[in-house]
């Protein structure tokens, strides 16, 4: 008998229900959360082992009454001799200091992979960006300005990347030692998939980030095809703020593509098969970008964990628009900290070697 099968043997898939439910309410989360496990945890006892095995192989387990989505895949898991993502993911997180965590997380940061300068709709020039993330201890910037087609956001057209790439060479030269601006771009996700840039001068740059930033809107069957073609696109490195929501408006004084006249609005996520996105990013290598700006707090912590679950890498990045906001970090660790996101999975822990190497290949 194998590990594994000695395993089937010894796994109980309501006790692991009821263990999560006890830790979730240990750590003081939402009554309906704890309550969705202890009332699948009951729907389960009340039937013979044989039929709950049974319902899993068939799929059938979210027939029963009281039995959702995520309590089904646990007891799949559980059944197949596997401890449940989600309770293995809430022992690792279990009585330890969330912000000391999300603090190990910031600390491993080594640079930050989206950010503006005021050649498109950001604040500062591209110097200012750079020392303030001298300062706050980073090894590298990348400088992600948008694309042409965001024309309320002054993206920047093939030319004007193109001087801004010479232009960041120059600044590089005058940095201090140890530190580097990494050239990139914030590239639109166009309608049918397609990146809003030049292949060739993509193919130049040190990170591409992809972000949606019209149709949002878009039906799920649209939104999901246009995400999967941009993700299958080898420049694309990582999908920024996967979702579109904004959860609140923009601090006063900051601008933001779409903004104008809409500054107190908030936006619901765009609709898509997150599962395929995900699963699109592991198979093409693509990180899934936690955005850290307050207004945004994208993807919503229930998307992280399941990139999590999925076995995507993350980019923690600030899209900052202005320097101050480079030290908004802090906010996408302590959200990944709570997902358990370890730093592991984060790209921009990395060196800025290890980084580029990673996208070029
Ligand atoms: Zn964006
Ligand atoms: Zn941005």
């Amino acid at each position: 008998m194998s590990e594994r099968q000695r395993a089937n043997h010894q796994r109980d898939p309501i006790a692991d229900l009821r263990r999560i439910a006890f830790l979730l309410e240990r750590a003081n989360e939402a009554t309906y959360r704890v309550r969705a496990f202890r009332s699948a945890a009951k729907a389960l006892a009340a039937l013979p082992v044989e039929e709950v095995a049974e319902r899993a192989r068939a799929g059938k387990l979210t027939e029963l009454a009281g039995v959702g989505d995520v309590t089904a895949r646990c007891v799949a898991e559980s059944l197949a001799g596997e401890e449940p993502v989600y309770l293995r993911r809430l022992l690792a997180t279990e009585g330890t200091d969330l912000d000391a965590e999300a603090t190990a997380l910031r600390t491993a940061l080594r640079g930050d992979c989206h950010t503006h300068s005021d050649w498109s709709d950001g604040g500062s020039p591209i110097e200012e960006m750079a020392l303030a993330a001298v300062e706050l201890g980073h090894e590298y910037l990348v400088l992600t300005d948008h694309s042409p087609r965001l024309k309320v956001a002054r993206g920047l057209t093939a030319d004007r990347l193109r001087r801004q790439l010479d232009h960041v060479a120059r600044v590089n030269e005058a940095l201090p030692e140890g530190f580097r601006i990494l050239t990139g771009i914030e590239v639109d996700i166009l309608a049918d998939g397609s990146l809003d840039q030049d292949e060739a001068l993509l193919a130049r740059l040190d990170v591409v980030v992809g972000s949606v930033h019209s149709g949002l809107n878009d039906d799920r069957a649209k939104m999901t095809r246009r995400m999967l073609a941009a993700i299958a696109n080898p420049h694309l490195d990582i999908l920024g703020h996967c979702t579109g929501r904004m959860v609140s408006s923009r601090p006063a004084g900051v601008t933001g593509p779409g903004d104008r006249g809409h500054r107190a609005r908030t936006r619901a996520e765009s609709d898509f098969d997150a599962d395929a996105v995900f699963a699109a990013c592991v198979e093409h290598d693509v990180a899934v970008e936690i955005n850290s700006r307050p207004e945004r707090q994208d993807p919503p912590k229930r998307l992280i964990r399941r990139a999590l679950e999925a076995g995507c890498r993350f980019a923690i990045n600030t899209d900052a628009h202005a320097p101050g906001q480079l030290d908004w970090q802090r906010f996408g660790c302590e959200r990944a900290a709570r997902c358990g996101v370890p730093a592991d999975r984060v790209i921009n822990t990395w060196a800025a070697d290890e980084l580029v190497a990673w996208t070029r290949a």
